[in-house]
């Protein structure tokens, strides 16, 4: 039996960057440790704050909603809420929508489902279908932004939290360096301000994967039987991600090593760069006449027309 370094108990997970092995109790008392530093750093919640916790269906969301339940069980002034988007695809989301409907209960968080359908008037499988306007999980992915920010917006959250764990941030900053795209690293700034944008925060930006993981599992906030979305669409985020976690085990701590890196980046420009345009047609913040999401919903609709042409 693998001993616990900080009490005699069982341990059950090894951090080879800390050198560290935990028990149940000092591997939750040093992720919580994790999360409230990653929350004090966007210093939302030093006064009373709504957050609403964007659930995906995954573990990693429904374990920050767990972090934030327990590390604000005694603040008043700090209200915790879900959010789910139903982006329609059969056979995936109605699972996970149900699960999420469980947790909710389960920790006693008030849920709001929003649908693709009634929002914009399609759905992911629409899309997916026509093979004309766009790739379903770039789609999905702008669309579901969008929807998640509108609604954090109508409930008054201060906040919006997501389940991004550190290798999801590491691979996200490597990711923007092989690709060249060095601005897009400052939209990861933690509760960046724009108008019209509810900040976005992430509780497990500094919690590994596999302890995200393992976390998730001990304390059955593990989605089962409900499968992954049949349309995404990564291939370059994998072959980053095994190629982070290579480079993990033999030199360790180099996922902190990556955020550092960002945080430090992050620190040289001053939060507020530019004024947003507003969206001639939603009002949504952009960088443009017409906002990513409403472009995608007119390249549908117009995708829709010329195949209507054709018949
Ligand atoms: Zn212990
Ligand atoms: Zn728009």
């Amino acid at each position: 039996m693998i001993k616990c370094d900080k009490c005699q108990a069982r341990a059950i997970i090894y951090q080879k960057y800390s050198g560290m092995h935990l028990c149940p109790t000092h591997f939750e008392a040093d992720l919580l440790r994790k999360v409230r530093e990653s929350l004090r750093e966007t210093k939302i919640f030093a006064k009373g704050a709504r957050v609403a916790v964007a659930l995906s269906g995954g573990k990693d969301s429904a374990t920050a909603l767990y972090c934030l339940k327990k590390i604000f069980a005694r603040r008043r002034d700090v209200e915790i809420l879900a959010l789910m988007i139903d982006e329609g695809i059969e056979g995936y989301r109605p699972h996970t929508l149900e699960w999420g409907r469980k947790i909710a209960d389960r920790l006693e968080v008030p849920l709001v489902v929003k649908s693709f359908r009634e929002e914009f008037g399609i759905t992911t499988d629409q899309v997916a279908v026509s093979r004309r306007a766009q790739a379903p999980c770039s789609f999905c992915g702008v669309m579901r932004k969008t929807l998640l920010n509108r609604t954090a917006r109508e409930m008054g959250a201060d906040a919006l939290a997501t389940g991004h764990n550190l290798d999801d941030e590491a691979q996200t900053v490597l990711l923007n360096y092989l690709r060249g795209d060095v601005e897009r690293l400052f939209r990861l700034r933690p509760g960046r301000v724009l108008p019209g944008m509810v900040p976005r925060i992430k509780p497990l930006r500094k919690v590994p994967e596999k302890e995200s993981a393992t976390f998730a599992l001990t304390h059955d906030l593990f989605p089962r039987d409900c499968g992954s979305c049949p349309y995404v669409d990564e291939a370059m985020r994998l072959e980053v991600k095994t190629m982070l976690n290579d480079f993990e085990r033999s030199h360790p701590g180099t996922k902190y090593s990556l955020l550092r890196g960002l945080d430090r980046v992050l620190e040289m420009r001053p939060p507020s760069g530019f004024e947003p345009l507003r969206c001639s047609r939603c009002g949504d913040p952009c960088g443009s006449d017409l906002c990513q999401s409403c472009r995608m919903l007119e390249a549908h609709a117009g995708a829709k027309a010329l195949s209507a042409n054709e018949k």
